[in-house]
């Protein structure tokens, strides 16, 4: 089939950056967000030196109109992937500089216009998101298809930044509806309607799994605010749980301008804001409803992160927070609930469905959620308890002298071991003290020894495997058990 180019082109500066060809033909789309609210010459203008090494085939300006940067033909620079951009046709989009890098409506409605365009010339019927990156890395689209890919599965970047990444269910059905298709793609709200409550849980937690994974919000969080919101409140959120989880039937408030989902439904509400000075503005923001589960988490965990108040970020320190109560402490301190029980109504769903179980880091390791009250780590046959709430666990270590509260992952939280100011030398006698990776014997040795000497250590911690706790080696080489170290400065 021959290769065309898209009629919405209004500027076109060829690039020198691509490879010549493509070796395989367009089923998939990649769009990008260009980190800047840039004209569609400017995005051009990126790519004309050939010591940029890096193109695109098309650019949106923030103005909505599009250049062309590589033909379609040819197979651009663009996505740290060769395999996909030989497929892919790339579109860098006008954004925001900072995440979610957003876009505004202009670039997102041209957005929707090229895909179809796209779609349209290469014979496809459907845009498809399948959300999950092996997924669709392994899917073999069939030939009216066309399949969504992201930067960020290919390299160490948020590209296309989360305002655009929780949008990318609601791009491809949009899009499979102007192609007079059906969008089949995620898991429909209203097939959940008849679980019970933990049936639906069980169902929808791989994918807040899945979604959280990629923002790094704790699923058990936001998974517990969708449950907590799905019995009351007129709140989007509490639209979206209630559409998940089925609880309640009705709700009073907001409505949707349609009662059956037609792709674009969006209300438009005001929200006072504070500034940094204390003052308030009024904030304009538009409401979407989604048709399927995945669209609704992305959408939420994109809002969580990318919020802001003034210049700061309106919930700073949730990305990547690792204990929910700290993370619900956050959500409340920002301002998302004002119910004085907020924290401990929110804790305690996570508790009762044990939504800790779908957390997920780094695509491995699972946070149980369970505070334990052991002699040492290790001693597991020394446990006298486990408890979700940190209180109990430490009235447990207080009745029982000589224990400890260990977190999920192991690490000693409570008592806490008196805490030097650092830095101050230390001498070690012994030929083999294991250097290990962090304060605890849970982590991993380096495989190297401080030998005998004299160290700076330079943090403490408390920590599984030694009394006098942990020390942080002033090299960076790890840390060691300060219960083999001897004070001498
Ligand atoms: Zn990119």
């Amino acid at each position: 089939m021959g290769y065309t180019n898209s009629p919405l082109v209004v500027y076109t500066k060829l690039s020198p950056n691509h490879s010549g060809q493509r070796t395989h033909s367009i089923d998939r789309i990649t769009p990008h967000c260009v980190v800047g609210q840039l004209s569609a010459e400017s995005i051009c203008g990126c790519f004309t030196s050939p010591t940029r090494q890096a193109s695109c085939n098309y650019g949106i300006g923030t103005d909505g109109r599009v250049s062309l940067c590589v033909e379609e033909k040819n197979r651009s620079w663009c996505s740290s992937s060769n395999a996909n951009d030989q497929r892919a046709v790339t579109i860098e989009c006008a954004s925001d500089k900072t995440e979610p890098y957003a876009m505004n409506s202009a670039v997102y409605a041209t957005l929707i216009k090229l895909c179809t365009d796209i779609c349209k010339r290469n014979g496809k019927k459907k845009l498809l998101w399948l959300g999950d990156k092996e997924k669709t890395l392994n899917y073999s689209p069939a030939a009216d298809e066309m399949v969504l890919t992201v930067h960020r599965w290919f390299a160490n970047k948020s590209c296309p930044g989360n305002w655009l990444y929780a949008r990318m269910g609601e791009l491809a059905a949009t899009v499979t509806a102007a192609l007079g298709g059906v969008s089949v793609s995620g898991l429909q709200a209203t097939s959940l309607k008849n679980l019970s409550e933990a049936e639906a849980v069980a169902k929808v937690g791989p994918l807040f799994t899945e979604n959280q994974k990629e923002s790094g919000i704790l699923a058990c969080v936001s998974m517990a605010q969708f449950i907590l919101e799905s019995g009351y409140g007129t709140s989007e959120l509490a639209q979206n749980a209630n559409n998940c989880f089925g609880m309640k039937t009705s709700l009073s408030g907001n409505t949707w301008p349609n009662s059956a989902w037609d792709g674009k439904s969006v209300y438009t509400k005001k929200t006072q804001e504070q500034n940094d000075d204390g003052s308030m503005v009024t904030i304009t923001a538009d409401f979407r409803k989604y048709a399927c589960v995945e669209d609704s988490i992305a959408d939420h965990a994109a809002y969580l992160l990318g919020a802001m108040n003034g210049s700061k970020k309106r919930y700073e320190g949730l990305a990547g927070c690792m204990d929910y109560k700290k993370a619900v402490q956050i959500i409340k301190d920002g301002g998302y609930a004002t119910s004085h029980t907020y924290v401990q109504n929110l804790c305690s769903i996570i508790e009762r469905w044990n939504l800790a179980q779908y957390n997920v880091v780094s695509g491995s390791t699972t946070i149980s959620g369970w505070y334990r009250v052991r002699k040492s780590w290790q001693n597991a046959a020394s446990q006298k308890g486990a408890f979700h709430d940190l209180t109990y666990a430490k009235q447990c270590a207080d009745a029982n002298p000589g224990y400890v509260v260990f977190d999920p992952a192991g690490k000693a939280v409570y008592p806490v071991t008196q805490t030097s100011s650092v830095p101050y030398a230390v001498r070690v006698s012994i030929n083999d003290l294991n250097i290990r990776k962090g304060p605890g014997t849970n982590y991993a040795k380096t495989g190297q020894y401080t030998g005998k000497g004299v160290f700076t250590i330079v943090a403490e911690s408390a920590g599984a495997g030694s009394k006098k706790g942990w020390g942080k080696l002033k090299s960076g080489a790890g840390w060691v058990s300060l219960d083999f170290c001897t004070r001498v400065g």
